[in-house]
C-alpha cells in the first residue's frame, strides 16, 4: 500500500504542533533511521539503541521538555500510525515497560526501505527537508552529523519545492537587521570587519523562521557567529526583551568560553531607533529553545 513517495509520507508525519510548539521527536527518530539506512543498509534500530541515541538527540537538541525514556517511546511507537514505521512485535503506544521487557526493533515500512536504499539522493531529499522544517541553518548540521549523515552530501540535494516556498525571506531584513545593531554583536559587542566590511555578524531569529518567527525588526538581533549558535541551541537566551541570561546547562572551563558567563544579566543596549526583540518572541525563545534554568546570579 504505497500513497506517495517516501519524500510526501516521511516529510508529512502527524504531530501535535499548535501554537509554534517544537515537536522534534518523530522528525528526529526518522533521521536517526535515516543515518542507520544510510551507514548499514537497513534503518532496522534496536528499541536499546533507539533509548539511547534518540534520547540523547533530544535532550540536545529538542526543548527542555523532551527529555528520558518517555520522549523516545513515544516517537518510536507512534510513527506506526503515519504508515512509515513497523515494529518487530505488537505494543501500546507511549510505554516504555513493554519496550523493555524483551528485545524490539524498528525500521521503515517495506516500501520506504526499498525506496530510499536504492537512492541516495531520495534519502538525502527526506534527511534535508526534515531538517531544514525542524532547525535553523546554525543547528541543522550538527543535527545531521550527530545521526551520521554527512551535511555537505545532504545539503548538496536541492531543495523541495515546499521548502522553497516556505522559505519566501524578506532580502532586505539581515541587512537592516545588522545595520540597526551598529553591525556589532548585541551580546558581546564584537565588531570586527574586514577590508571595512563587518565579518562575523549575522542576523539572528530569535522566534526562529521555520516556527513562524516573521521577518521583523522586532524578531532579529545582530549577533556573532558564536552567540547566534549559542542563541539557537539554548545556552543563550532572554529573560525578557532586554536581558540576557545564560543556561545553566551551559560550562566552560578556558577563559574564552567563561566569558560567556559574564553575559548573564547583562542588559542590551541598542542605538536609538532600534526595536528591542517583541516579548511574545522572547517568550516563545524561552519555552521551546532556551536550555532549563538560568544561572543563578
Ligand atoms: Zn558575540
Amino acid at each position: 500500500m504505497s500513497d506517495g513517495s517516501a519524500l510526501e509520507r516521511l516529510t508529512a508525519l502527524r504531530q501535535y504542533q499548535g501554537e509554534g510548539k517544537r515537536a522534534p521527536h518523530k522528525p528526529l527518530l526518522v533521521l536517526l533511521a535515516l543515518g542507520q539506512l544510510n551507514a548499514t543498509g537497513s534503518s532496522a534500530l534496536e528499541w536499546s539503541a533507539v533509548e539511547e541515541r534518540l534520547g540523547a538527540l533530544l535532550s540536545e537538541f529538542g526543548t527542555s521538555t523532551t527529555t528520558g525514556s518517555s520522549s523516545a517511546a513515544y516517537p518510536f511507537t507512534r510513527l506506526r500510525s503515519d504508515g512509515v514505521w513497523q515494529l518487530s512485535r505488537d505494543v501500546p503506544n507511549d510505554n516504555v515497560g513493554p519496550l523493555n521487557s524483551e528485545p524490539i526493533e524498528g525500521h521503515f515500512s517495506p516500501e520506504i526501505e526499498e525506496e530510499l536504499s536504492g537512492s541516495p539522493a531520495a534519502l538525502n531529499a527526506v534527511a534535508r527537508a526534515l531538517v531544514e522544517s525542524q532547525f535553523p541553518l546554525t543547528i541543522a548540521p550538527d543535527v545531521l552529523s550527530a545521526v551520521g549523515l554527512d551535511p555537505d552530501v545532504v545539503f548538496s540535494t536541492a531543495p523541495t519545492a515546499t521548502a522553497l516556498a516556505a522559505r519566501k525571506r524578506d532580502v532586505n531584513w539581515r541587512r537592516q537587521i545588522v545595520a540597526a545593531w551598529d553591525r556589532s554583536c548585541a551580546f558581546c559587542g564584537f565588531d570586527g570587519a574586514l577590508g571595512g566590511a563587518p565579518v562575523g555578524i549575522e542576523a539572528a531569529h530569535v522566534r526562529w523562521f521555520n516556527f513562524e518567527g516573521p521577518d521583523d525588526l522586532d524578531n532579529g538581533l545582530a549577533l556573532c557567529s558564536l552567540h547566534h549558535k549559542l542563541l539557537d541551541r539554548g545556552a543563550i537566551g532572554l529573560r525578557d526583551p532586554e536581558t540576557v541570561i545564560v543556561s545553566s546547562a551551559f560550562s566552560a572551563v578556558g577563559a574564552a568560553g567563561r566569558a560567556v558567563y559574564e553575559l548573564h544579566g547583562r542588559g542590551l543596549r541598542p542605538r536609538p531607533g532600534t526595536a528591542l526583540p517583541a516579548p511574545e518572541y522572547v517568550m516563545w525563545h524561552h519555552a521551546e529553545v532556551f536550555k532549563g534554568d538560568p544561572l543563578k546570579a
